[in-house]
């Protein structure tokens, strides 16, 4: 239920000399950092299918979606990271606020390469989800728990309340309306199959 992500933005070249310039953070009012962002929302979205890496559900259920640095980029913490491909996913606002993620240090233990930094939780792009991850399906709930005994999906699923009564059915509710839209797209595609049949034979 929450997709692996497998798509990082990758920076061109004329973006890179914009992050390098001395001084340019993610906070800058530079017109090359604000094109980024556009670019990076939209091919987050369109890679992430508008649901949030962390939990999974469609941004619009709890707000809308985030920019979101996995390793949290605040002072003190992990500015190198600010425009690593693979720190940057999106979040609904629920996982994203104050209560759950938002400066939560998520490094167990840090490396100059951030690839081989050690996380706490299960990481949007790193992580294989379905190791850490088992799914019960139902109509009404889909139940998560810990697979492999993961010390990661424990503290994810306890920072992010994934198995929350809330959360549960909210991912029951999201399950089942796909469901109906696949069936719905199938049957159009079926129709406009046979149409293009009784065409040829006329
Ligand atoms: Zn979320």
């Amino acid at each position: 239920m929450i997709v692996q992500l497998v798509n990082p933005y990758l920076f061109s070249a004329q973006e890179n000399l914009c992050i390098s310039t001395p001084n340019t953070t993610w906070n800058s009012r530079k017109i090359c950092i604000n094109d980024i962002k556009i670019r990076l929302n939209s091919h987050l979205d369109h890679h992430q299918q508008e649901k949030c890496c962390f939990c999974g559900l469609l941004y619009d259920r709890t707000g809308r979606g985030e920019i979101e640095h996995i390793a949290p980029k605040g002072t003190g913490l992990y500015p190198q990271f600010s425009f690593t491909s693979n720190n940057l996913a999106k979040a609904c606002q629920l996982c994203n606020s104050s209560s759950m993620k938002h400066t939560y240090d998520s490094i167990e233990t840090i490396n100059a390469v951030y690839e081989l930094c050690e996380f706490k939780i299960v990481h949007p792009y790193l992580d294989d989800h379905n190791y850490h991850y088992a799914w019960n399906y139902g109509n009404r709930e889909v139940l998560i728990s810990v697979n492999n005994n993961s010390d990661k999906a424990k503290e994810s699923i306890r920072l992010f309340e994934l198995d929350s009564v809330k959360r549960t059915r909210a991912r029951a509710q999201q399950r089942n309306q796909e469901r109906l839209d696949n069936l719905y797209n199938t049957s159009i595609a079926i129709k406009n199959r046979i149409k293009e049949v009784l065409k040829f034979k006329i």
